[in-house]
């Protein structure tokens, strides 16, 4: 009886996500147990100093980012599974093959909470519902119905051009990345706002506060477009978005993008800052404006059409001058046919002389950006 609960629910799940692909997945982690890789190096977060950028990779799309005392957290799921939660607190689905290299108690507090879209493998409920009323959730627009009931903290929604500026102790403000769209974004945010129940006080969006700052200072995190898609099931359904993310202040500059297919225009896409002056302009390699840390997805890559391969990943960071790349979402959830380490393999081989700016190649590995930024990875040609 209860087998013939599970595959039906399985079954729902895959109707439900219009993918024979994924019951075959769906299938094969509920009766033919994945190996489940241990992470070797534990990561200490909070030891980490304030006066500088450290990540660890905690496994999938899940990346922890201490930048200059702000802690921010990119798709956190830290669970055993993804899939549904058809009983409680259990989820039923797909199992990841490596454990995180945090657990959710092992966290620092956590003050922002970026999500790219709400594709299960990057948005997962039973994770969100653990967080507490000092983060602020960054979230796409048309998402704002799929944070947790129990979602204590404050919520910002960002549509592509838009931007929230993170100031020490004083409200978090919002402004678009042009002034023809200015009066309206801010309008759109303010309305969503009001939709929702985050407490936060008229006209404010978050507060921020730094715990041990070492300079007053602000952060800004904005939208930008990616190659994807954002319905959290099928194709049809609720309109849903999806976003890269680029976070700048204190001089550096880093990318966050869940997922994305591989984009010849990637550079434009992603939005310029020169710290002080008015509107940002786009094309950071017209600008000569290089990426320090480009947290990027190589997995899943036989789904071509809206997840880049190694190759293409190496592509989009060079476009945009990347200093260093952390490159995630494998070997956690397979979500594709490739082997474990085939994406890191291939990304490798791609490199060539310049693997040495790829970092955090395992889970649980820690990276500090040098304070002294490295000249940017030059141009190359297409490694594929
Ligand atoms: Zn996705
Ligand atoms: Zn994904």
């Amino acid at each position: 009886m209860l087998i013939i609960a599970l595959v039906g629910l399985v079954a729902a799940a895959a109707i439900a996500a219009g993918s024979r692909r994924y019951l075959r997945r769906v299938s094969h982690s509920l009766f033919v147990p994945n190996p489940y890789h241990r992470v070797e190096n534990k990561p200490q977060p909070r030891s980490w100093p304030n006066d500088r950028i450290t990540v660890t990779w905690i496994g999938h799309s899940t990346v922890l980012i201490n930048y200059h005392g702000t802690t921010i957290l990119t798709d956190p799921v830290l669970g055993k599974r993804i899939g549904l939660n058809p009983i409680g607190r259990a989820t039923l689905g797909i199992h990841r093959i490596t454990e995180p290299a945090l657990r959710f108690e092992e966290l620092p507090p956590i003050d922002v909470v970026l999500l790219s879209h709400a594709h299960q493998d990057h948005w997962d409920f039973a994770t969100l519902k653990q967080f507490g009323a000092k983060t602020t959730a960054v979230i796409p627009t048309g998402c704002e119905d799929l944070l947790p009931k129990a979602w204590r903290g404050r919520i910002a929604v960002l549509g592509w051009g838009e931007e929230i500026r993170l100031v020490e102790s004083a409200s978090l403000a919002t402004r678009a990345l042009s002034s023809k769209l200015e009066t309206r974004s801010l309008k759109q945010i303010q309305n969503r706002k009001s939709n929702l129940s985050a407490p936060a006080s008229a006209g404010e969006v978050a507060k921020i506060q730094n715990r041990a700052p070492c300079e007053p200072s602000e952060l800004t995190i904005a939208a930008f477009p990616v190659n994807h898609w954002g319905h959290r099931v099928g194709r049809r359904r609720k309109e849903r978005g999806y976003n890269g993310y680029l976070i700048s202040g204190h001089g550096r500059r880093i990318v966050f993008v869940g997922d994305t297919a591989h984009m010849l225009d990637f550079s434009r896409q992603v939005p310029h800052h020169t710290e002080g002056e008015g509107s940002p302009e786009r094309d950071p390699q017209a600008r000569g404006e290089a990426v320090d840390l480009c947290v990027m997805p190589i997995g899943c890559y036989t789904m071509s059409h809206n997840h880049a391969s190694p190759e293409e990943t190496w592509d989009m960071f060079h476009q945009v001058q990347g200093r260093y790349l952390l490159a995630h979402h494998w070997r956690t959830f397979m979500l594709g046919p490739e082997p474990d380490f085939e994406p890191m393999e291939r990304l490798l081989a791609a490199s060539g002389p310049d693997s040495h700016r790829i970092v955090c190649k395992e889970p649980g590995g820690t990276f500090v950006l040098p304070a002294v930024p490295v000249p940017a990875s030059a141009k190359a040609e297409p490694a594929f």
